[in-house]
């Protein structure tokens, strides 16, 4: 089992500049929340090809070059520079996999393919389509460069010289560079195991006839989704009833887990019984984050598991999600370096309302028009509308202190492709 740090998170948190649990900026919160959170650090040995997705926990190290040895970027004629300006005579060929073995004196070359090894003594390689050839004379037009068209031992990787550090993620490039040093399989982070579940008593399960006043229960479904495309192990503990009992039950249960999503129920009103049952499992903080949507968000722990209560608005549960969850996830999962999704830049299509004092997370739809990148809103905008996610292909991160959007004017968005 994972060791805790034995200092409070309200100890933690207290420390941190501008600190302000009643009106706390977007990046300040995530800061909160990395500056509690240790990484995990267990591990696994995994085939490469079942390491895709995962975090690497080990440093690569080459133990050999690659390529292993100097050889032909193009087919050609591998040639003695200094021999250039006479014609030369063909000895013999090389090609990949099958290297010439003879050495090549004064006046001679050899016809190479792409990834032959150099033959001993050439330095340059000629590419076939401007050389003159009659027989085994091989005539080589002026203007060449010494060393070109070679391809040097080790000038992709170096012996000795670490090219993947432990906390990166393991893309299809990665499993190919590891690959490539012969490398069989790799020490990976373990998976997170995450539970979740949601709350309220208005809420109806799928195959259930609603009731009056009644909603089905969808945040389980987009958290279901969330998390698989984040790779965590998932535990779905289904819907809990607003009832202390129910509660404890499905926190003590989640609580094997390493983290522990829950929505709706952290809104003031609902808030109390909550944080009374809370702070008996465990010490959780109550925030109001200068957002929208999503102002409400619980966040602390309840034995090992690291526990974050999301609102139950559908698009604040993405948008806290997205914004806080994944990256405290990917930070306890043991990823380092590259996490961060860019923000670029779109021209407004339209006037954007906006006030100051709070990040906004707008669902937009980007698009190209007469040569450049545009974004317009999603229509309605309510937190509970989830349909703005489903039509949009970014979020617009209006920032803390910007007011209203004119039309034409510049602004941030997030792609979502990428986030998951
Ligand atoms: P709460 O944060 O619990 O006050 O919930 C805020 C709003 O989100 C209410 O309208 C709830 O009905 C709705 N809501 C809460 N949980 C869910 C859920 N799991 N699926 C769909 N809507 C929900
Ligand atoms: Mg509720």
């Amino acid at each position: 089992m994972r060791k805790m740090g034995s200092v409070p998170i309200s100890e933690v948190v207290s420390c941190l500049d501008g600190y302000d649990p009643d009106a706390l900026h977007v990046e300040k919160a995530r800061e909160a929340m990395r500056a509690c959170i240790a990484p995990i650090t267990d591990t696994e040995l995994l085939p490469v090809r079942q390491s895709l997705g995962r975090i690497l926990a080990q440093e690569i190290v080459p133990a050999i070059n690659v390529p292993a040895h100097d050889n032909s970027a193009m087919d050609g004629y591998a040639v003695r520079f200094a021999d250039l300006g006479a014609p030369l005579t063909e000895i013999g060929t090389a090609l990949a996999g099958k290297p010439f073995h003879g050495s090549v004196g004064a006046g001679e070359c050899v016809r190479v393919m792409t990834g032959a090894v150099m033959p001993p003594g050439t330095d340059t390689v000629v590419i076939q389509e401007v050389v003159k050839r009659e027989g085994k004379t091989i005539t080589v037009p002026p203007g060449q460069k010494r060393a070109q068209n070679v391809r040097y031992a080790g000038e992709d990787l170096k012996i000795g010289v670490p090219v993947l550090a432990p906390g990166k993620l393991l893309r299809p490039a990665e499993l190919g560079l590891i690959a490539s040093l012969g490398i069989g399989e790799v020490r990976v982070m373990r998976r997170l195991r995450v539970a979740f579940f949601s709350t309220g008593d208005e809420l109806a399960s799928i195959g259930t006839a609603l009731k009056e006043g009644e909603v089905y229960d969808s945040n389980r479904y987009t958290l279901h989704g969330m998390l698989s495309r984040l790779g965590v192990e998932i535990t779905d503990l289904g819907v809990v009833r607003d009832d202390p009992a129910a509660l404890e039950a499905a926190l003590r249960k989640a609580a094997q887990a390493d983290a522990i999503v829950t929505t709706g129920g952290v809104s003031v009103g609902e808030a109390d019984f909550i944080r009374a049952l809370l702070a008996k499992l465990g010490e959780v903080l109550f925030w109001k984050i200068a957002m929208r949507p999503g102002r409400p968000m619980a966040f602390g722990r309840i034995g090992n598991a690291w526990l974050f209560g999301l609102p139950g608005n559908p698009v604040a549960v993405m948008v806290t999600f997205y914004q806080f969850v994944r990256d405290a996830l990917l930070h306890l999962g043991g990823r380092r370096g590259d996490d961060v999704v860019p923000l670029l830049r779109a021209t407004a299509a339209d006037n954007i309302r906006k006030v100051p004092g709070r990040t906004e997370y707008q669902r937009g739809i980007l698009f190209r028009e007469q040569g450049e990148w545009r974004v317009r809103i999603t229509g309605q905008q309510g937190s509970g509308v989830l349909r703005s996610m489903a039509e949009a292909n970014c979020f617009i991160v209006l920032e803390h202190e910007r007011g209203p959007v004119k039309a034409g004017e510049q602004v941030q968005v997030q792609l979502m492709e990428g986030l998951a």
